[in-house]
């Protein structure tokens, strides 16, 4: 275990130099105080829990202290923002301190977010709010447990500065971590402006350090890109196997290493609707929830043509190829595992469909029908979830066909299905009402409700004694909450 002084930096990003990065130092925010902090991220670090509640973890991560071998970075890229082209971006009001080496021989970029104003700030404050740190916060912090790749969360630190949204508001930083934060938007940036020899240094940068595997294959960019088509195939599998709507897929929210990355007005279903737009900005539903796997082979594309000083267009297009089959395989993979099957057959598809459909024409409730299909006895609890339905005479053939395919799965006992279910069949996700009722208590000062709802969501398969109250569909007040995208 590690105090704060000790951590260990390798700032290999930053040695890329100012063609890649700016220096920018943070703007501290006033009395900062922890709002939550993360101890399996904090592991990651190798940092002793304890230092989170003392002062200096605080001034660590709201600007006013910096160690001596960080080198605060604000990144530029560009991106595909809702389909179009915006050729400067960067980061706006996020910093890369730097890298910390662990002691498990990983480098863990620590990004500041709502450190103030950089180049990239263009119209913005360089700020974030309470709100939208705590909600990336959770978020990272719940699809990690879920299983999901994701950038992660060490902590939210809460000040008095204000903030003017819609109303005013109080600052707010999360420090997050992951491997990178390159994203799609930082190749296409490079590509765009013509700059050949940066973009040689950025892919080299990511080849050597981030997918070292491909280096040994004939064609290590080729081979890169597929990887990156793999992850990104896998990601979007699970995020539509679970129900998450990232809700602002634009290029410059991809992250390089097929992690759920930019948590803005996010959702996780509560009733299931394929056609659900979590943004409501987002008016043609571009990012709507099932669009998010054509977007995820559309983004890929645009990521494609920036690297077509690397890459010949015959192979890129073959390797986009892949994305779909490779994603369609994963999802069914998971989907089967949810239904509780253990083999493979033909009309699994089918029958994973049939039951999307019928739950979107009753509007049930998408987590808690899989966990409830797993308990014992399994014919007990077909038959109850059947009140959810509307439409009985579908839900009656849908059973069926179920109960029959179940009995041809394999020889083991109920208690067995059960527990199996369980472990992929989450009993507690970040509902968006779950988040408000923490968020309104954190914005009047209390952060217990945040810190209680981060501890339930990192054990989200293990039913937790007098936490009934977050395995719940949501109250009429907490349905479709309009999110806002300011953050
Ligand atoms: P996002 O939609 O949060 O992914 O942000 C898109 C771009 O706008 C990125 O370049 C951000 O850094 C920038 N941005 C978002 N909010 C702000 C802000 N409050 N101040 C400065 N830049 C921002
Ligand atoms: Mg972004």
């Amino acid at each position: 275990m590690k105090a704060l002084d000790e951590l260990t930096f390798d700032n290999r990003f930053a040695r890329l130099g100012d063609a890649f990065s700016t220096h920018v130092l943070p703007d501290p925010l006033d009395e900062p105080r922890l709002v939550v902090a993360s101890n399996a991220a904090m592991a990651l670090l190798d940092l002793d829990p304890a230092v989170a509640e003392t002062p200096v973890f605080a001034e660590l991560f709201s600007g006013h202290k910096l160690w001596a071998e960080a080198e605060p970075r604000a990144m530029v890229y560009s991106g595909h923002q809702f389909g179009g082209y915006s050729p400067q971006l960067g980061d706006g009001r996020g910093l890369l301190l730097g890298e910390v080496y662990s002691e498990a021989g990983e480098h863990w970029d620590l990004h500041l977010k709502g450190a103030g104003l950089t180049p990239y700030s263009r119209m913005g404050d360089g700020r974030a709010v309470l709100r939208s740190s705590i909600r990336e916060f959770l978020a990272s912090e719940a699809l990690h447990a879920l299983g999901i790749p994701s950038s992660r969360a060490l902590c939210v630190i809460g000040s008095d500065t204000p903030v003017w949204r819609e109303k005013q508001e109080r600052g707010a930083m999360v420090l997050r971590l992951a491997h990178s934060h390159v994203r799609f938007g930082h190749f296409e940036y490079f590509y765009y402006t013509k700059k050949p020899e940066q973009q040689k240094e950025l892919a080299e940068h990511v080849l050597s350090l981030h997918y070292p595997e491909c280096m040994e294959q004939p064609e290590p960019y080729l081979a890169m890109f597929r990887e990156i088509v793999e992850r990104n195939a896998e990601m979007i599998a699970k995020w539509q196997a679970y129900g998450f709507c990232h809700g602002v897929m634009n290029t410059d929210n991809m992250s390089i290493l097929g992690i759920t990355f930019d948590f803005g007005p996010f959702a996780f279903l509560d009733d299931f609707d394929a056609h659900f737009i979590c943004n409501h900005s987002d008016h043609k539903g571009r990012y709507s929830f099932s669009n998010q796997v054509p977007i995820g082979q559309w983004n890929l594309s645009a990521l494609a043509q920036a690297l077509t000083p690397f890459i010949s267009v015959d192979a890129l297009k073959e390797t986009l190829g892949l994305y779909l089959p490779l994603y369609q395989a994963h999802y069914l993979d998971l989907m089967r595992r949810r239904l509780g099957l253990t083999t493979a057959e033909d009309d699994d598809q089918k029958l994973v469909e049939r039951l999307l459909k019928l739950m979107q024409n009753s509007g049930v409730d998408y987590t808690l029908f899989f966990r409830r299909l797993g308990d014992e006895p399994a014919a007990q609890a077909v038959a109850q979830l059947r009140d959810d339905f509307v439409d009985l005479a579908g839900f009656d053939a849908w059973a069926e066909q179920y109960t029959a395919r179940v009995e041809r799965d394999g020889d083991y006992s109920e208690a067995q299905r059960r527990e199996r279910m369980h472990a992929v069949n989450p009993l507690y996700i970040l509902r968006n009402y779950l988040a408000q009722n923490a968020i309104a208590a954190a914005e009047s000062g209390d952060y217990s409700e945040v810190r209680r709802l981060h501890e339930v969501l990192s054990k989200p398969f293990e039913e937790q004694a007098g936490m009934e109250q977050y395995a719940q569909r949501p109250p009429d007040w907490g349905k479709h909450l309009e999110i806002s995208c300011s953050s």
